[in-house]
């Protein structure tokens, strides 16, 4: 791995910009030498000695320039012993003013001091490194920051206490134990009958939990990455506006979808305590103006992808088949917009009889009108869709996990099939090796270097 843990690192812990407080982070074999020589008694003379402090102890006093000993910031600081630490290494953390030009002073008097910049999610990747996380409980430390809603909150909570971690290794512990027994009937084969019996049931509860970790991903990947919603309409009904009216106030996010740009504008809001991703399909109207078909199957694609869909009318014109036949086909997921109520109505409710008890709401895009109680309706159509309380339970959130976990769930599923096939024990203790190194993907164990990087690299430095 291309960080040592020989370094003392550090770091500005909050983030940019003008605030009350701002916190600079040390860690490493050195963190209480260095930090010794800047910080200063209240009395500005004497240099803290941090052999006489105790762990996880709060002091007052001086952060000082190194070569003459001048005055930088009036600060407090917090003292952590290895291995009673965020990273398990000795740690200091002082709170300065957050200003700006002060806390890149601080930083630059540790670095003199010669400690190194931390890289992003450094401090979480000594955690990792020195066994105080596994890689689901530190990728749950970045959820929790990264969360949208105080369910989103709850659920990185749980994944950071390691609540998956312990499901996973209780799995993991039965297939550890199930392979060493395999393992040992390879060199006494006459053995081999009584063991493979005993492994099928092990293998057949392993596979029974696995698809219970994965039927929570849904409500998870709600949580985290929002409920996918997807507006939709015939061209002019006003997919744009009530896109944009919607998200007027409560704008969180605005990205492009990476890979299809133009196709699809997204952003982020949360109504009612939800939080929703919101796609607006208008950009599929020129992309596909020349080829009809192309555009269509694209809409039918995200509809296919998305959680909720709002199908959106046009009340000042003529309601077509088209429209109804649409609607039809997303009944269970949908919601109806009756849109430009401001205008003279074409048609009346009635005429969407046919379309049962599927949610209707009446809104002006234009006015503003019924744009609340839109929200409202995608909320509870939202819960009623999925979001199970994340308390208690574990719900898988992230995608690694999902896809390791189904690699697993492959591999037992193959020994499955070859122990039906009469295949000999090599090729089982196989699969069950596969299934167990998918398993380790998860919490670390086996996770390949890219990947640990890749997602330390996700982190803000300081974390
Ligand atoms: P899209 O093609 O479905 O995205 O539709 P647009 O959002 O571009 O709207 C098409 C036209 O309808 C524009 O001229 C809008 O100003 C207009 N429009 C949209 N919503 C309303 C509304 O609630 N009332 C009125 N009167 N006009 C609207």
């Amino acid at each position: 791995m291309k960080y040592s843990l020989d370094d003392t690192i550090v770091a500005i812990a909050t983030p940019p910009g003008r605030g009350a407080l701002g916190i600079v982070r040390l860690s490493g074999r050195n963190a209480f030498e260095i930090a010794s020589g800047v910080l200063l008694r209240p009395s500005k003379d004497v240099h803290y000695n941090f052999r006489e402090l105790p762990s996880h102890t709060v002091h007052y006093g001086f952060l000082s320039e190194p070569q003459d000993g001048s005055v930088i910031d009036e600060v407090m600081f917090s003292v952590f012993r290895a291995p009673k630490s965020y990273t398990k290494e000795d740690m200091v953390e002082v709170t300065c003013h957050g200003g700006f030009c002060v806390l890149n002073w601080a930083l630059n008097v540790f670095l003199q001091k010669g400690a190194r910049m931390a890289r992003a999610g450094e401090f979480t990747l000594r955690a990792f490194l020195n066994g105080r996380l596994d890689l689901a409980q530190a990728e749950g430390v970045l959820d929790v920051i990264e969360a949208q809603t105080p369910e989103g909150v709850k659920i990185a909570l749980g994944q950071l206490e390691g609540r998956l971690s312990h499901r996973l290794q209780t799995l993991a512990n039965a297939l550890k134990k199930g392979l060493v027994q395999l393992e040992a009937s390879i060199d006494f084969p006459e053995e081999e009958i009584n063991v493979l019996e005993n492994k099928k049931e092990i293998v057949t509860c392993s596979l029974r939990e696995i698809e219970s970790l994965l039927a929570g991903f849904k409500g998870g990947r709600i949580h985290r990455e929002g409920v996918k919603t997807i507006i939709v309409g015939l061209p002019n009904v006003g997919k744009s506006s009530l896109f944009n009216a919607l998200l007027e106030e409560d704008r969180t996010i605005v990205a492009d979808t990476p890979g299809t740009t133009r196709d699809i504008v997204e952003s982020g809001a949360i109504w009612n305590g939800v939080f929703f991703k919101l796609m607006d399909t208008a950009g599929l109207r020129e992309s596909c103006h020349p080829v009809e078909g192309e555009g269509v199957k694209r809409t039918r694609k995200y509809m296919g992808e998305a959680d909720l869909i709002i199908m959106v009318l046009d009340v000042s014109r003529p309601l077509k088949e088209q429209e109804l036949a649409i609607a039809r086909g997303i009944k269970e997921k949908g919601i109806l917009v009756v849109n430009k109520v401001d205008l003279l109505p074409a048609w009346g409710a009635d005429e969407l009889r046919i379309l049962g008890d599927m949610p209707l709401v009446q809104v002006s895009a234009k006015r503003g009108d019924g744009l609340d109680e839109l929200k409202k309706g995608l909320a509870e159509l939202a819960l009623k869709e999925e979001i199970s309380s994340g308390s208690g339970e574990v719900l898988l959130s992230n995608i690694r996990h999902v896809q390791a976990l189904s690699r697993a769930k492959d591999a037992l599923l193959s020994f499955m099939t070859a122990l039906e096939e009469g295949l000999t024990a090599e090729f089982l203790a196989d699969d069950m090796r596969n299934a167990l190194e998918a398993l380790g993907e998860i919490t670390g164990e086996t996770t390949p270097e890219d990947v640990l990087e890749s997602i330390f690299s996700r982190f803000c430095i300081g974390k």
